[in-house]
């Protein structure tokens, strides 16, 4: 059995990839894709590049050219809900494309032809990884260097789990996020890409979960915030979420 760690960006999962045991690198589809083993699993990370439809991409070359049986998205995003704050980590339960909209032919969201507009995720996939990201925000202390925590004010990173939305749109004024936030009252975090791979595993029926870093609050600052947080913590949060939920799962 395969998995598939999936991430928009280099700085998502540098970490893993530094790690990862025996590692293989396939150019295929132009994307960079890396084999190998890490904890026990037989794994392939990915990068997809960012928004939905390179995401959906290489979530179809991750199911119909490496074979894999389940695939995790971890990355960073934007918070949305009320409390939902830069270096909390979001699990999600479900996603929505947040810019869909085929009305009035079919309801604001809806997936035409598909009769929903949110996806769910694995329920055991990403009970565990909640469980993980629980375990290692509780142990932060021993993997998220105290310079860094200052610098980004991360004392008490919280766990959230629930709605994610996606878009082709990197949100970035507070006019922009209130308006998603009074549409979508639920949603607590906005990124690019979660929904679209969501909806590939959906027709391929691949077990899918997805782990979101906040990085920014998605408002004016949304920009500035964004760049050096992914370079100097994002990776970090991967490896050890994601370290910790591969260590929980039987072997593969
Ligand atoms: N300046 C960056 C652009 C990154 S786009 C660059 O040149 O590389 C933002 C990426 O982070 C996307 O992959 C998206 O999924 C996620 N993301 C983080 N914050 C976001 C926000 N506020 N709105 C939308 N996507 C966000």
């Amino acid at each position: 059995m395969t998995t598939a760690i999936l991430s928009a960006l280099i700085d998502e999962q540098r970490h893993l990839l530094d790690r990862l045991e025996a590692p293989q690198r396939v150019a295929h589809a132009g994307r960079g894709f890396v084999t190998g083993r890490l904890h026990g699993h037989t794994l392939v990370l990915a990068l997809s590049r960012i928004g939905k439809v390179a995401a959906a991409t290489t979530a179809a070359a991750l199911i119909e050219r490496f074979g894999v049986s389940r695939i995790v998205f971890t990355g960073v995003a934007g918070g949305l809900g009320a409390g939902v704050r830069v270096g909390d980590i979001v699990v999600a339960s479900e996603l929505l494309q947040h810019d869909l909209d085929a009305s009035p032919l079919f309801p604001r969201h809806e997936v035409p032809l598909y009769g929903r507009a949110r996806f769910p995720t694995d329920a055991d996939l990403s009970g565990r990884l909640a469980e993980a990201a629980r375990q290692t925000l509780a142990q932060a202390d021993g993997w998220l260097d105290a310079g860094l925590r200052a610098r980004y004010g991360l004392a008490t990173p919280a766990l959230h789990h629930g709605l994610i939305v996606s878009g082709d749109r990197f949100v970035a004024t507070g006019a922009e996020s209130r308006a998603l936030q009074a549409e979508l009252p639920e949603a607590l975090a906005v990124e690019m890409e979660g929904a679209a791979v969501a909806q590939v595993c959906f027709d391929y029926g691949v077990p899918f979960a997805a782990l979101r870093t906040v990085s920014d609050r998605a408002d004016d600052a949304a920009h500035t915030d964004f760049p050096a947080f992914v370079r100097d913590v994002a990776s970090h949060y991967s490896d050890a979420v994601l370290g910790a939920w591969l260590r929980m799962l039987p072997n593969s």
